[in-house]
């Protein structure tokens, strides 16, 4: 029998130890990612949530930011959630933390303001079926604009796009691996991998 893809999750920052234990479960073999070299043996690469300009800082000290462009560009699926989306994105308005640079997306950063940085919102989305999914949000960034080849995947009900494709490269505003939910791991692992 064929051994499931592996999955590498970045490590630098934020809830990576709860990707982990979901893809696990699931079944797939998942390692953390800190170092250049570790990702020549992985088969999907999930960026956490956490604080977009901590992971942009130090992926740019551990030397990560041009070896995870040249294997996205080889095609190696790549999950931005909360953070992690912000990681992806091209266009974050007038900032310029560090960042991949990779998926045709604007994200607005902590869009949801003060007043209710935390919220939670059940979700439809197309492509994993019934039931909703159940989206935390925390301090959350909002898909704000998409280019031509980003198909929209989940929307909140005022119409906030909050789940983007685009090729191999997959993008969630909330935080999926807090809610005991793996349809969202099990999509990206079992239909985007490389
Ligand atoms: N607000 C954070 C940022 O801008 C993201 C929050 C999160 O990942 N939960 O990086």
């Amino acid at each position: 029998m064929k051994s499931p893809p592996t999955a590498g999750v970045l490590a630098l920052q934020g809830s990576f130890a709860e990707h982990i234990a979901i893809l696990e479960e699931l079944g797939y073999p998942a390692r953390p990612i800190r170092l250049p070299e570790q990702l020549d043996d992985i088969d999907a690469l999930i960026i956490p949530g956490g604080e977009s300009t901590t992971i942009g800082k130090l992926a740019v000290r551990y030397g990560l930011i041009e070896p995870i462009r040249r294997h996205a560009a080889a095609g190696l699926p790549i999950w931005g959630t909360c953070a992690g989306l912000i990681f992806l994105a091209r266009d974050l308005g007038n900032s310029e933390q560090p960042r991949l640079d990779l998926m045709d997306i604007t994200a607005a950063r902590n869009a949801f303001g003060s007043q209710i940085q935390s919220f939670e919102a059940d979700l439809d989305i197309p492509v994993l079926g019934d039931p909703p999914f159940h989206g935390v949000f925390i301090r959350a960034p909002i898909i704000s604009a998409t280019g031509d080849g980003v198909e929209i995947l989940a929307r909140l009900a005022s119409g906030g796009v909050v789940a983007a494709r685009q090729g191999s490269l997959l993008a969630t505003a909330f935080h999926p691996e807090l809610t005991g939910d793996s349809r969202l791991h099990d999509h990206f692992m079992a239909r985007m991998k490389r």
